[in-house]
Parts: structure tokens; sequence; C-alpha cells
């Protein structure tokens, strides 16, 4: 008998990931919630070697680490035998009419298009199911939505739209894409192949992080890029924010509910947020800004977290150090179009090239929408209508070809 225990919060969208993974297994687990049990969060901080993220999921005592984790133990094939499930490998391979890539708001919106267009579409839901949107606060700029609407709880709008007009969804990720042949071939990571007539990709973009090695030797123990998951764990503790963008305002402002102190660090003296965001942070009593810096190293060791940062000040060279308990990074994103690497037209930086008003890619029966393919606009709107576009042109591609 497998035993699976998972130390999670309230809200939590690593840990819905989590769950949705171990449930598509037919697992069942002990759930410790820490926000209702706050005295176990020492427990699970001590007992996963000081990670200070939720949600740390251990199986027969053997702690496996988060949502992130245990997804790649799939992806590589060892997550069934460590629950004690048969090895995987069936070959089975299914056709669709349509499929998509990615369950954010580009992804959900070209499946509720192309199922009430009778098109039957699959959701290859991806790394991060839901999209960005589930990692972010209050969403107040969302038509529709007059007193605003977390993302999480958006997202769970969308799905269930989607699903109500009868799309089907997988969860996993495709690491293979034939498109040069038809039917479209795709093999998932988990073995499973699926073959389309038609592939709308709207895999989005991810974080971006600084890429300085002490960044990556503290991940999860005080280094994070999402504030809304990690936030709770800084309580009455100094913390710091990296970047100058929207993103960057938004988990500043978040952080306030927790630290005691949020500093603002960001390159240049000029923020790229727009100006309400801005003007939200620069006026907000516990944000200070420290103008014209660079980490240069993230200071503190895997068992207590992060102690401090080592700054340059980018002008003059000066260095300092800034004693913070976390840093959250949110200096943008970038696509995740490295499947369709030397497939697909892409610009230098990754995005997909489309048809001008149109969201017909470089290869027919191929269409791109949201952040995948938009490095310009990235709000939740524009990728819904390049989603509701790429619907409608699958549907007249698919009608030209009969
Ligand atoms: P962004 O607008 O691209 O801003 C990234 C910030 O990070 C910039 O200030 C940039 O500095 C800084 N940066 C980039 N690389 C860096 C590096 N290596 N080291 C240090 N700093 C670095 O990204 P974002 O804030 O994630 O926003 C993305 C899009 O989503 C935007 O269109 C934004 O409007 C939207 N968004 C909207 C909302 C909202 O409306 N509520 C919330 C979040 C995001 P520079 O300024 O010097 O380039």
């Amino acid at each position: 008998m497998t035993e699976i225990v998972m130390y999670t919060k309230t809200v939590c969208s690593y840990c819905d990931r989590a769950k949705a993974l171990l449930e598509s297994k037919g697992m069942t687990w002990k759930e410790i919630n820490v926000d209702e049990q706050p005295e176990q969060r020492d427990e699970m901080i001590r007992r996963s070697d000081g990670r200070r993220t939720v949600p740390q999921i251990f199986v027969n005592g053997q702690g496996l680490g988060g949502s992130d984790d245990i997804h790649a133990l799939d992806r590589a094939g060892k997550l069934d035998p460590i629950l004690g499930l048969k090895e995987k490998g069936a070959d089975t391979s299914e056709h669709h009419r349509v499929v998509i890539l990615g369950s954010g708001p580009a992804g959900l919106t070209a499946a509720i298009y192309a199922a009430r267009a009778n098109l039957n579409p699959v959701v290859v839901s991806g790394n991060e199911p839901g999209g960005q949107l589930t990692i972010t606060t209050e969403v107040e700029n969302y038509p529709g939505y007059a007193d605003g609407i977390q993302g999480p709880e958006m997202m769970e709008h969308f799905h269930r739209q989607a699903e109500r007009f009868g799309t089907k969804f997988k969860s996993g990720n495709v690491d293979q894409a034939g498109l040069s042949r038809r039917p479209i071939a795709l093999h998932q990571e988990s073995g499973e192949r699926l073959t389309a007539d038609a592939l709308i990709v709207a895999t989005g973009a991810s974080a971006s992080w600084l890429g300085i090695p002490s960044e990556t030797r503290l991940r999860n123990r005080g280094v994070s890029a999402c504030a809304t998951c990690d936030g709770f764990f800084f309580r009455g503790k100094p913390l710091a924010v990296v970047g100058g963008g929207d993103t960057a305002m938004e988990e500043a402002l978040y952080l306030t509910n927790f630290a005691t102190k949020v500093t603002v660090i960001h390159r240049r003296d000029k923020l790229r947020a727009s100006k309400a965001m801005q003007d939200r942070a620069l006026k907000h009593p516990k944000i200070e800004f420290t103008w014209n810096s660079a980490v240069e190293e993230v200071l503190g060791d895997e068992k207590s977290g992060v102690r401090a940062l080592r700054l340059k000040n980018l002008k003059t060279g000066q260095e300092s150090q800034l004693e913070v308990a976390g840093m959250f990074v949110a200096i943008g994103h970038v696509p995740n179009t490295q499947l369709f690497k030397g497939v697909l037209d892409m610009n230098e930086l990754g995005y997909l090239r489309v048809k001008p008003g149109s969201t017909h890619t470089s290869v027919p029966g191929v269409f791109a929408a949201g952040d995948a393919a938009d490095h310009i606009y990235r709000q939740a709107v524009t990728a819904a209508g390049t989603g509701c576009m790429a619907a409608i042109d699958a549907e007249r591609w698919l009608a030209s070809q009969e």
C-alpha cells in the first residue's frame, strides 16, 4: 500500500497541479494544510531539508519535492514505479480533428470555439495547467469581471466552459511533434501518441530567471518566481522583488501582506510597469526601491534559506548587501516554443511568427495563439482573442481540405 503525504496550503496552484497528476494516476493522499495547521510548517521544512515552498510530497516517507519535481519524475518514467504502479510504455495512438497544446486563456478559448464547431478538440494541458494566471492574484482588467477576479478562479471558469462543450483534457506535455506529414503526429512525455488534422499551439511563456548559480542553488529555499505560492512562508520577514514591470509591482504589493518590508531591485531608474501599478507600489509605505542595481549573488544556505543579497549599483559599481529572507524574481518571460525550433518560423526571442492578421504559422494546419506568438501585448484578453482566432482559422482550414 503506497502512503502519500502532501503538505499544502489553502490557495496553492502548484498543489492543485500535483493533485491533478496524482489523481490522474488514481492515487489518494493525506493532506496537511499548513495554513490550517501552522505548527506543521516547521515540521515540513525540517522533513524536506529546508524547502520553503508547498506542496511537499512524501511517498512512503521518501521526500519527492514539489509539483515540478513529481512532474519531472513522471516525464522520466520514474514516478509510476515509486507510486507502485506498473511501468509505462503502452504505445497507443489516438486521432483527433484538433489538438490544442496549452491550457491558459489562449488554449481554452480555442477549445471553447473548436468544441462549439463540433471539432471535438483535445487540450494537452502542459507543465502549467491553467497557465500563468494560476500564479497571479487579482485580475482587474479582464472585461466582464467588473469587480475583478482571482486568476486561478478565472481559469477554472475557462476550463468549465471548455468542458461544457465537450473538450477533452490530457495532463502532461508533448515532447515531440512531427509536423511535416499528415496527420500531424504528437508524442507525449508519458509515452502516449496522438495524431491530429490540425494543431493549435498555445503553449504560452514561463518566468525567466536571472541565471546566477546561487539563484538556482536556493530556488524554493527563499528564491521564488511566485509570490502567491510562497509569500506565506515569509511572514514578518524582509523580502526583495527583482524587476520593474507589472509583474514585479504585483508581486511586491502582494508580498506586503506578509513582509515587514519589500525592496524592489530594478536595473534602471524608471519602471516599465503601467502607471496604475507604479503609483500603487511607489505610494505603498512598506515598499522601497533600489534603483540601477543588479543582484550579483544570493547569500544563504540550503538548510536555513536566503539570508541576504549582494547587490551592485550599475552606475557607480558600488557593492552592497541587503538583508532579506526571500527573493522573488519577476523579470519577464520566455516563450515555450523550444519544441518547434527549426520547424516553425520564430523570431530571435523564440516567439512564433504568424501571417499578419491571422494565426497561421509557417506550416499549413498549425496555428499559434497567446503568448507563444505575442511578445508585445501578452495580456489574458489578447491571448483569449487569438485563441478564438486560431479555432476559427483551424475550422476554415479543415473545411478547405475536404
Ligand atoms: P516585462 O514587462 O517584460 O518586465 C520585465 C522587467 O524585468 C523589466 O522591468 C526589465 O527591466 C526587468 N528585467 C528583464 N530582464 C532582466 C534581468 N536579466 N535582470 C534584471 N531585470 C531584468 O514583464 P512582466 O512584468 O512579467 O509583464 C509581462 C506582460 O504582462 C506585460 O505586458 C505586462 O503589462 C503584463 N502584466 C499585466 C499585469 C496587469 O495588468 N495586472 C500584471 C502582470 C503582467 P527593463 O525595464 O530595464 O527592461
